[in-house]
């Protein structure tokens, strides 16, 4: 349930009423909004006599909360969420591009693309240490070395990195070497490690699952939020349908109904949503347009060489230009948008080549 308070509510008056959920058993989150302060209350509701809380001084109505999902709703935190990573904000007026390889490759390919990236506008890298497959022969990722990679990059280019973690066991690494964990769509209801994200102090992307609903994939970020971590941004990437010429359905209007149901950001993923490069840009615009408050993108300068996901990464000539075009998109709608450092050319030469090319294979 929550309690609003009066507007005008005092801190005692606020405290008051903490101080009685908590002896009642409720485990207590209060949100001061610009407004009004709301104090949500996690627990057996029938613990609570109705008018108990009712009758507390400076409370205005109590109000039970009906979805299954108490802390990522909306309703416990009206105001939106900001997640601050360095000098970047989620959640806040800025559209956020996260843009680098499915997966970190060589030195070389990481810090070139991460310069292209930064240089057309890019405020996060991204790159797989450890990559989901559908083959066990498919390229797995460098794990580790992938991990030290991306931290050197990030020395070499400021740039925060975000990579996945699949394994409860190898959350303590990556959480050491990385500014947002990224939980995969094969892990969306991965409960254990759900959990474990809700122990580090790292924002983590919530990615849905490829076949769960919006309030499944709203309970897996409540899982990390009770257990703990409040950071948490909401990914749409895509869901499985009958239809087969994309290789994910991408469901903007998940988009625009979550900015609605919880106060998380959402980010948007039209690269793994859609499975094809030429597909990229029309739905990163169309994202912006339906309210994400980041994007990530898969970039290469040579996709034809990727050891992953080749088909669907843009080169760093095309992410200059989506980047270009994102910018009116997100004025339109009341954002703004890192551009392009001035007079940089965002195309560049592969200092190093990958070693064993796979080049067309997705997943
Ligand atoms: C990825 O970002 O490379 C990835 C594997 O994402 P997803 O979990 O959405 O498939
Ligand atoms: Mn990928």
């Amino acid at each position: 349930m929550i309690v609003v308070m009066q507007q005008g509510a005092g801190e005692a008056e606020v405290n008051q009423v903490v101080e009685r959920l908590t002896k009642l058993g409720f485990g207590v989150h209060v949100s001061r909004g610009v407004e009004k302060t709301v104090i949500g209350a996690v627990g057996d509701r029938r613990a609570a006599e109705p008018d108990d809380l009712q009758t507390l001084p400076g409370v205005e109505r109590v109000v039970p909360v009906m979805e299954p999902y108490k802390l990522a709703s909306r309703h416990f935190h009206p105001d939106d969420t900001v997640i601050q990573v360095g000098d970047v904000e989620i959640g806040g007026s800025e559209v956020v591009m996260m843009a680098g390889p499915c997966a970190v490759e060589s030195r070389g390919q990481l810090l070139e693309t991460a310069r292209a990236v930064k240089a057309a506008g890019a405020r996060l890298l991204r790159g797989g240490a450890f990559k989901p497959r559908t083959s066990p022969y498919a390229f797995q990722g460098l794990g580790e070395e992938g991990l030290k990679l991306l931290a050197e990059t990030r020395e070499a280019t400021g740039l925060p990195v975000i990579t996945e973690v699949m394994d409860t066991r190898d959350v303590d690494q990556v959480a050491y070497y990385a500014d947002i964990l990224q939980l995969g769509a094969r892990n969306a209801q991965n409960f254990s490690l759900l959990k474990e994200l809700g122990r580090v102090g790292k924002p983590v992307l919530v990615k849905r699952g490829m076949h769960t609903t919006i309030e499944e994939w709203l309970l897996a970020a409540e899982y990390v939020m009770a257990s703990g971590n409040h950071q948490v941004i909401l990914g749409e990437r895509g869901i499985r349908t009958f239809e087969t010429a994309t290789r994910n359905t991408l469901d903007l209007s998940a988009v625009a109904l979550v900015k609605m149901l919880s106060h998380l950001p959402v980010l948007v993923d039209p690269t793994q949503g859609t499975g094809k490069n030429k597909l990229v840009a029309p739905m990163s615009l169309a994202s912006v347009a339906a309210g994400a408050d980041a994007l990530l993108v898969e970039v290469h300068y040579n996709p034809r060489l990727a050891l992953c996901d080749g088909p669907q990464a843009l080169t760093t000539e095309q992410f200059g230009d989506l980047m270009r075009r994102l910018r009116p998109v997100a004025e339109a709608v009341g954002r703004t948008m890192a551009g392009a450092e001035p007079g940089v050319r965002v195309a560049v030469e592969a200092a190093e080549t990958p070693k064993a090319p796979l080049a067309g294979k997705v997943g």
